[in-house]
């Protein structure tokens, strides 16, 4: 019997479901409401557990390719004081290791081999008596299928007609800067904190790197861009070297609020939440990317060993539910620590530091359960 499956959004969430349901050799729609895949010019930090999703998902060799491995993390104060080191390489060591690469390099990977619906927004859906669900499109279309993924963002329309909860702002920081610039002068993922500010810079490309700057006291991050070049100007010359580049380059750096979700549930009978729509979590521990291809992962697993997808929903949700937990209180954790004044927080952050990453990261190491590789 042929079943349908609808994925609502072309991000990493519904490329990765699209492609994860493949693998089974289930087919899917996935429908996207941007007309067309807007370069998305940013980067992301994919820790070792990101980049094992990628290589189950078959993607992990075109964003190796492009993008930068990423071996060493520094921590800086302001003053350009260096208050621990570690050595990202030996801690994942054993799995596929950590990369940064451009957002774009990831979507592009997980696209090969997928098509996508353009221009096809989803404006309502209702669970039906007889188990399927009917969809609604912005064109006033519809179309009755037997399970929906919804990855459709933080802002999901899905989670709105389902049971509405608007995202919050992050712990961290209620809004971000972000940029790709020339290299100007660090060989690895660094970051530089200060009152309540943070400046990350990470090489994401032969002489390019992605930065990212924000608040880190849970206040805001003004959107205009001269905030950038007032409230980094003590910082050392790598970070006011790259602001400098950004702030003339053609393009202006993004500005984006850093929101987070955080509900009861992530499924409603045949329809299920993924990635950002189900649990968006600020950019602490850079697991967006990962817990979104896990979630797709884990997701197809379930609806290729089930007959029944009335079950579906709940199993995988058991099953994912503690390691997002986990990700979610590790942020809350480090934020908190982040926001504490830097005369305490910098003589705490040679051993708190280590101890937080060890914490966040460790539980992740191991591959999430039932996303082991089909034969
Ligand atoms: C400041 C910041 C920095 C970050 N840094 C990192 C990082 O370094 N590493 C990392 O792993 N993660 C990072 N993240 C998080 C990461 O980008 C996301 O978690 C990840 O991209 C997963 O996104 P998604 O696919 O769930 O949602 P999205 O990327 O938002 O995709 C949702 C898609 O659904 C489409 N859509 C929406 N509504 C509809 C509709 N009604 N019908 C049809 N289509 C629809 C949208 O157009 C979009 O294409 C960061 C996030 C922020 C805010």
């Amino acid at each position: 019997m042929s079943r349908t499956v609808l994925v609502v959004g072309a991000g990493i969430a519904g490329l990765s479901t699209a492609r994860a349901l493949g693998r089974h050799g289930l087919e899917c729609r996935v429908v996207e409401r941007r007309r067309h895949r807007s370069p998305a010019g940013l980067g992301l930090n994919l820790p070792g557990n990101a980049v094992a999703a990628l290589a189950t998902l078959g993607a992990a060799d075109d964003v190796r390719a492009a993008g930068v491995p990423v071996t060493r993390r520094e921590y800086r104060t302001a003053g350009g004081r260096l208050m621990f080191a570690l050595d990202e390489a030996l801690f994942w060591s054993g799995t596929a290791g950590s990369i940064c690469a451009r957002h774009q390099v990831v979507l592009d990977a997980l696209t090969a081999g997928v098509s996508v619906d353009h221009a096809v927004a989803v404006a309502s859906l209702e669970q039906q008596a007889d188990g399927s669900v009917e969809v609604r499109f912005a064109d006033g279309s519809e179309d009755r299928v037997d399970f929906v993924v919804a990855a459709d963002g933080v802002h999901s329309t899905v989670r709105s007609a389902l049971a509405p909860a608007a995202p919050r702002p992050s712990l961290m920081t209620a809004a971000s800067w972000r940029f790709i610039t020339a290299d100007p002068g660090v060989d690895c993922w660094t970051a530089w904190t200060s009152r309540g500010r943070t400046f990350l810079l990470i090489p994401v490309a032969p002489g390019e790197v992605y930065a990212y700057a924000s608040s880190s006291q849970g206040g805001d991050t003004a959107a205009d861009p001269t905030w950038l070049a007032d409230a980094y100007a003590d910082f050392p010359e790598p970070v006011t070297r790259a602001i400098a580049q950004a702030l003339a380059a053609p393009a202006p750096p993004y500005h984006a609020p850093v929101e987070e979700v955080r509900i009861p549930t992530w499924h409603h009978g045949r329809v299920t939440l993924v990635g950002d729509a189900a649990h968006a979590t600020g950019p602490v521990w850079a697991q967006g990317a990962a817990m979104a291809m896990e979630d797709a992962i884990v997701l197809a697993d379930v609806l290729a060993g089930t007959e029944d997808w009335s079950t579906v929903g709940p199993v995988w949700e058991q099953v994912r539910r503690p390691r997002v937990e986990h990700v979610q209180a590790a942020t809350d954790q480090m934020s908190r620590l982040a926001g504490l004044p830097p005369w305490l927080s910098h003589p705490l952050a040679p051993v708190m530091g280590p101890r937080a990453y060890r914490a966040a990261y460790r539980p992740l190491r191991t591959p999430p359960p039932s996303a082991t590789p089909t034969p």
